[in-house]
């Protein structure tokens, strides 16, 4: 898609989208392009120099970016997560080492822990795995 800035004979200005030169060289030789404010079909280019819209859509940008792959994974992950395992928060420790233990009903569980209690965690033989993102904490 090719964005030209457009004049009339009466010299109002606007913008509008092409396939691509040729078309809008046809269209205009076939008087189908008129002015957006008074609709003369005599038209032509007001800027030589077009501007190229690389991703060939139109010229509406959506309000936020979508989200990268990356996001997009790390998003599934937690939804995953929240869905199939217990969040318990900052009992995570006391919680895998009950577990662990055979004193608390075997489950998948996620939630905070500090980087030493994880360390321990793992020197004492519970499997755990930190996990690419943090809990929202609630705020008070
Ligand atoms: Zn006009």
């Amino acid at each position: 898609m090719i964005q030209y800035s457009l004049k009339c004979a009466e010299d109002h200005r606007f913008d509008s989208w092409f396939q691509s030169a040729e078309a809008f060289e046809k269209l205009r030789k076939s008087r189908l392009i008129s002015c957006a404010v008074c609709g003369s079909d005599s038209v032509e280019k007001a800027i030589m120099a077009p501007r190229v819209n690389p991703s060939g859509t139109t010229a509406e940008r959506p309000l936020s970016k979508p989200r990268s792959p990356a996001e997009q994974a790390l998003s599934n992950l937690r939804k995953h997560l929240e869905k199939n395992s217990d969040y318990v928060g900052q009992d995570f420790v006391r919680e895998a080492r009950a577990i662990h233990d055979g004193d608390a009903p075997e489950r998948p569980i996620w939630g905070e822990a500090r980087r030493d209690e994880a360390k321990k965690l793992i020197q004492d033989g519970i499997k755990i795995a930190p996990l690419p993102f943090f809990p929202v904490r609630k705020t008070n």
